[in-house]
């Protein structure tokens, strides 16, 4: 699944924002889920992890039609603070359907005024055609056995979970750049039940305690961190404030 050159062999310095990390790079390589894992610092149980899809407009051109480019900044400011942590970083453009099904679901949401996981469905595509099981043994084949997972996403808490890993969700909080990425962020609220911190419902956690079985802990466990403090804290005990990117 991964690559055979030896960890150890890839590590360098990175350099960003004025912080210094070591880093080293390993490929991940499962049949529909391919990218990277870069490991800054020491990385260890309860570590800050970002699983991130590629976005080629929102990060690398900036477009401020979606919140990834805000998303992934705002991991990687976490992950420097805390001194460690994991960036997956997955080839899974378009949500796993590519830039060219990215391009038409955008064009049939212009057309028609649907959202864009409705725009995939009518072409076509699944919704959201991403896996993450790949990278929950590639966390696992590092030795971790829990993780700070930086996310809103429910699947990706789950995903993990299956991998065997003990997860802590931490809601990543963005400013919408635009009418659209807010509506984009919206629907990911209302169709895939992401958490979508906002200053009105900070932790608009959808899934009640035991929904997904009787005997199974709840998925997610929520805790509040900020730049350089990894102390934890409960829902309705932080202010605005005290959430990431406030
Ligand atoms: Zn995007």
């Amino acid at each position: 699944m991964t690559s055979v050159v030896d960890l150890a062999d890839t590590e360098h310095r990175f350099r960003r924002k004025g912080h210094d990390l070591r880093v080293r790079v390993l490929e991940l390589n499962g049949d529909d889920e391919r990218g990277h894992l870069l490991l800054f610092g020491a990385v260890a149980d309860e570590c800050l992890v970002r699983v991130h899809s590629r976005c080629l407009y929102g990060e690398a051109l900036r477009s401020e039609d979606c919140d990834c480019g805000p998303e992934l900044d705002k991991a990687l400011d976490l992950i420097q603070a805390a001194g460690s942590g994991v960036l997956v970083y997955l080839e899974q453009e378009g949500r796993g359907a590519g830039l060219i099904a990215k391009a038409m679901g955008y064009r049939e949401s212009e057309r028609s005024g649907a959202d864009t996981f409705t725009s995939y469905e009518r072409l076509g595509y699944p919704a959201d055609a991403r896996t993450y099981s790949a990278t929950a043994r590639a966390l696992a084949g590092l030795g971790l056995r829990s993780v700070q997972l930086l996310t809103n996403n429910p699947a990706k808490v789950e995903a993990l979970r299956q991998g065997g890993l003990r997860v802590t969700a931490v809601p990543l909080r963005t400013r919408a750049l635009s009418e659209r990425a807010r509506e984009y962020l919206e629907a990911k609220r209302t169709r895939r039940k992401h958490w979508i911190p906002t200053d009105s419902a900070p932790w608009a956690v959808e899934e009640p305690a035991g929904a997904a079985g009787a005997d199974e802990p709840l998925a997610v466990d929520p805790v509040v961190i900020t730049p350089g403090d990894t102390g934890r804290g409960r829902p309705g005990s932080a202010s605005a404030a005290d959430l990431i990117g406030a």
